[in-house]
């Protein structure tokens, strides 16, 4: 089954959820009230041979497990608390002490300290599951998916393209004080806001969606890293892990270093407009994790 599609088929089971839980399943994170406070919720799984390569050093499979979560809970504005950890391991697996103490290395670097794990053994390849908690930023509040609407411009943070062959993919640093920043800056003029992880026109499709308009790309603005040249890999490359965001039309952003890459428009997808002034509908572009 694809991602998307089991994601659909558990985002329709959750609708009625209400009360404390603020936002369900598809988004970021969730948001429920704990007490009097808010508290966003992430969780994700890394497995061998699907998100790392055998031969990726331990330090390297721990930074990317606790990353990405910690990355989930910047796309929402907010600041990381602390973590969970879990991982199946093959049968004999020899370096079990040395992936969570450099899970929990990673983790204390990022202002996320692992509070809690648990480990069983498989046959099967290494599978890290990270679960983040955090705390949306004090005055903004949760940055959502759903804000976007015409008009608005689309941002992105740092350069697009070629994760998976730099390295970058297993070494980038979660976004956490740039959102801040955003959020600081921009309050309610920041609309809606995602991380990359599975490329810039699929993850711009999903604020597109969930917020009822289309987002147009413009190739001439994307900022692309080096020894990327074409579009197709900036934008579908994915494990950007940079913060594409859409805030109301005149805004400046000053707070942080963002590239303006498109706008928001009525109707749906997400669409690249090339230099030739044609349109391509880019929303299955990039990584799809069922396919
Ligand atoms: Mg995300």
């Amino acid at each position: 089954m694809h991602e998307e599609a089991l994601l659909q088929h558990i985002y329709a089971r959750s609708k009625d959820i209400a009360g404390d839980v603020l936002v369900g399943p598809g988004d970021d994170c969730s948001v429920v009230r704990i007490g009097s406070a808010q508290v966003l919720l992430t969780t994700d799984q890394l497995v061998e041979h699907r998100h790392f390569a055998a031969d990726l050093p331990i330090d390297r499979i721990a930074h990317k497990a606790v990353a990405r979560s910690v990355s989930d809970i910047a796309a929402m504005g907010g600041a990381p608390s602390c973590a969970l950890a879990t991982a199946c391991l093959p049968n004999g697996y020899l370096h079990a002490d040395a992936l969570f103490d450099a899970m929990h290395r990673a983790a204390a670097a990022m202002q996320c300290p692992l509070v809690g794990g648990d480990i069983a053994i498989h046959d099967g390849p290494i599978v890290l599951t990270v679960t983040a908690i955090g705390t949306p930023h004090p005055t903004r509040g949760p940055v959502l998916r759903t804000g976007a609407r015409p008009g608005d411009q689309v941002w992105v943070t740092g350069k697009l393209g070629g994760s998976l062959a730099s390295g970058r993919h297993a070494a980038f640093t979660p976004r956490v004080t740039e959102a801040q920043r955003l959020c600081d800056q921009l309050g309610e003029d920041l609309h809606a806001m995602i991380d990359l992880s599975d490329g810039a026109g699929r993850d711009s499709g999903r604020i597109a969606s969930a917020s009822g308009c289309a987002i147009e790309l413009d190739e001439t603005a994307l900022p692309m890293h080096a020894g990327v040249t074409d579009w197709r890999c900036a934008l579908g490359d994915g494990e950007d892990y940079e913060l594409l965001f859409t805030t109301a039309p005149s805004v400046q952003v000053a707070s942080v270093k963002a590239t303006p890459i498109g706008c928001c428009v009525p109707g749906e997808g997400c669409w690249l407009i090339n230099r030739a002034g044609a349109r391509h509908d880019v929303t299955t572009l990039g990584w799809n994790h069922g396919a």
